[in-house]
């Protein structure tokens, strides 16, 4: 009975008032405004954000590291999804997604949401390619500057609307030998990073499309061999590389899982195999982090 007394009135009302407060917003504790995907971002990552607003809103665009983030509503669940990625070179640290959005009734809506980019770890590896890749000759440079134009005028343009649906799948039926994001030297003197996911891949195994989109590339290029690019919309595009066959040509629109190629080793390769990569307005993050969000 001392005991008791000892947490006073006073204290035992305190105690149940925070415990009535748990039990009856739930729902504030458990489901923050905006969530993500994946839940642990690094450098490299692409991701998906969500947001559910209190009130319906009839257009909503957001802000991160300096890029624009589009979001589209899904009315099933009343969610705002929108793509997004995190540069490989982006610092860790603290960053701002911010979120500009207009209720029905005209009232603007304006807040940023804290997210934090932890280091990622990637491996280093060496590789023998033909010299031609190393060292080209005058020729293949002014070839390779002509390239770069086309790319940098390719990958500028941005569809703001979403033309995926739902999860993005493997592109091929086969396992995975080169992971995203190891520095690599080739004949032991240019160092870069690999940009991509590679998949073990003979000559002529079917390559899919990994979600649904429209083809704006589909030609051989120096580097990259025989290369697809389809734009998923809300500033995300998938490139496949060094095809040896072409089953789409550009500007046609291209279904989830659709055969866009058959594999090869077409361009700067050491064998056939299909190179994977996943660009989000301008940065390349990392394919295998996509294929793993699970989305409605
Ligand atoms: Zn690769």
């Amino acid at each position: 009975m001392k005991i008791e007394s000892k947490f006073g009135g006073a204290t035992f009302a305190a105690i149940f008032f925070l415990l009535l407060l748990a039990f009856s917003f739930p729902a504030l504790a458990q489901t923050p405004p905006v969530s993500w995907s994946p839940d642990k971002l690094i450098n490299g990552a692409p991701c998906v954000f969500r947001y559910k607003p209190v009130t319906r809103l009839k257009s909503l665009t957001g802000s991160f590291l300096g890029k624009q983030v589009f979001f589209a509503f899904d009315k099933t669940n009343g969610i705002w999804y929108g793509l997004a990625g995190v540069d490989y070179d982006t610092k860790p640290g603290s960053y701002d997604l911010a979120l500009n959005g207009v209720e029905a009734s005209g009232k603007k809506l304006s807040f940023a949401q804290i997210v934090p980019i932890a280091k990622g770890f990637y491996r280093t590896s060496a590789l023998s390619v033909p010299k031609k890749y190393v060292e080209p000759d005058p020729a293949d440079v002014a070839r390779i500057l002509q390239e770069r134009d086309l790319k940098n005028e390719l990958f500028g343009k941005v569809t703001s609307s979403q033309l995926w649906m739902g999860n993005f799948l493997t592109p091929a039926a086969t396992n995975t030998s080169s992971e995203f994001g190891s520095q690599r030297t080739y004949n032991g003197k240019r160092q870069s990073v690999h940009q991509g996911l590679d998949y073990r891949a003979s000559t002529g195994t079917a390559i899919h499309a990994i979600n649904s989109g429209k083809v704006i590339l589909a030609r051989e290029l120096y580097f990259e061999g025989n290369c697809i690019v389809i734009d998923h919309g809300q500033g995300l595009l998938s490139l496949y590389l060094h095809l040896s066959q072409f089953k789409v040509k550009e500007g046609d629109t291209v279904n989830k899982s659709q055969l866009i190629a058959l594999s090869g080793g077409t361009g700067r390769v050491t064998g056939p195999h299909l190179h994977l990569a996943v660009r989000w307005q301008g940065s390349y993050v990392n394919p295998a982090t996509l294929l793993g969000i699970k989305l409605p």
